[in-house]
């Protein structure tokens, strides 16, 4: 069984590209229990580094949110778009170490070359690894006449790494069959998801990392990067997915799963969360509830129980 020892300190890290939809506003309902189940607290960390699709005012609309439904958070909120000479600085430790080369494979390059990987992902074909300072150089050039420059890949070893996810139970990759060497560093110049994440969660003291387990397979890469950076790891608990009758994952897409259509269907917050939580095995039978009241009913314990195992849960709401 499993039992926390200590506080653990949880993240809500939203990308600011849409309101909070059904599968959201769950997650982030059962990262606040644990954490607050475990008598710690959470980080509000706004993921913004895709300048594009983020928008400012989605960013204050998903606080209004949190707010309205009781996810309260404790320190935050803490920007990603305002981070980029701390990412600089693990990037460069990175390249130091030589561990990072320049790509200059472009998206159609890299659907021909890659090998499919079981789902969705393709693992990298190493093409430009082996590069000589030649052939850096011409490629630099060539990129640089279509007004483009490459984005930057970090080696992986053929390493095994394994993660005990509070959920999902042990997980393993092998870091070179089945990730490949990813981009920490993209060709807007940017810093990718994976570093930024990283770099934040030890910065901002994250002990655990509750998302859903579609990041799960993203997992051994950020493990890896802890090591590399000399960071700690937290636990991690990768949580089911909402989906909707025909098994795919809840998006914006599904109006039914809206935080406007949730608000009229269960006429309050505190109707949203009692709905969440039956759905998600927390309550018996639907009543209104605020997560303060369901936290007075769970432990860290009964909470991970609930989520056990699964992968997605169905959301039916008129059900
Ligand atoms: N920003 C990501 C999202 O909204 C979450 C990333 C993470 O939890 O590591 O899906």
């Amino acid at each position: 069984m499993t039992t926390t020892t200590q506080p653990l300190t949880g993240r809500f890290a939203p990308s600011p590209t849409g309101r909070m939809h059904a599968g959201n506003i769950y997650a982030s309902l059962i990262t606040w229990l644990l954490a607050k189940s475990s008598g710690g607290q959470i980080v509000l960390r706004i993921e913004d580094l895709d300048k594009q699709r983020s928008k400012p005012y989605f960013a204050e609309q998903i606080m209004r949110d949190y707010e309205q439904l009781g996810l309260t958070w404790d320190k935050g909120p803490f920007y990603q778009h305002e981070r980029d000479e701390t990412y600089a600085k693990a990037y460069d430790l990175l390249a130091q170490q030589g561990l990072v080369y320049p790509c200059f494979c472009s998206r159609a390059d890299l659907h021909a070359q890659s090998a499919p990987h079981t789902g969705e992902a393709y693992v990298y074909a190493k093409t430009c690894r082996n590069f000589t300072k030649d052939e850096v150089i011409n490629h630099t050039k060539r990129l640089a006449a279509q007004g483009r420059q490459p984005s930057y890949r970090l080696i992986v070893p053929s390493q095994v790494v394994e993660i005990p996810d509070l959920v999902q139970g042990r997980y393993c990759e092998n870091l070179a069959l089945d990730c490949g060497d990813f981009v920490i560093k993209r060709s807007d110049c940017s810093y990718a998801y994976h570093l930024a994440v990283v770099v934040d969660d030890a910065a901002q003291g994250i002990t655990l990392v509750s998302r859903g387990v579609d990041l799960l397979s993203s997992t051994p890469q950020q493990i890896y990067l802890q090591g590399l950076l000399g960071l700690n790891t937290p636990e991690y608990a990768h949580l089911p997915l909402l989906v909707d009758k025909t098994g795919r994952r809840l998006s914006k897409r599904n109006q039914d799963a809206s935080m406007e259509y949730l608000m009229e269907r269960y006429h309050s917050p505190a109707g949203i969360i009692g709905a969440l939580a039956v759905a998600g095995g927390l309550l018996e039978s639907f009543e209104p509830i605020t997560p303060q009241e369901l936290l007075a009913c769970h432990s860290f314990n009964s909470i991970l129980e609930a989520c056990k195992g699964s992968q997605a849960i169905t959301w039916e709401p008129d059900k």
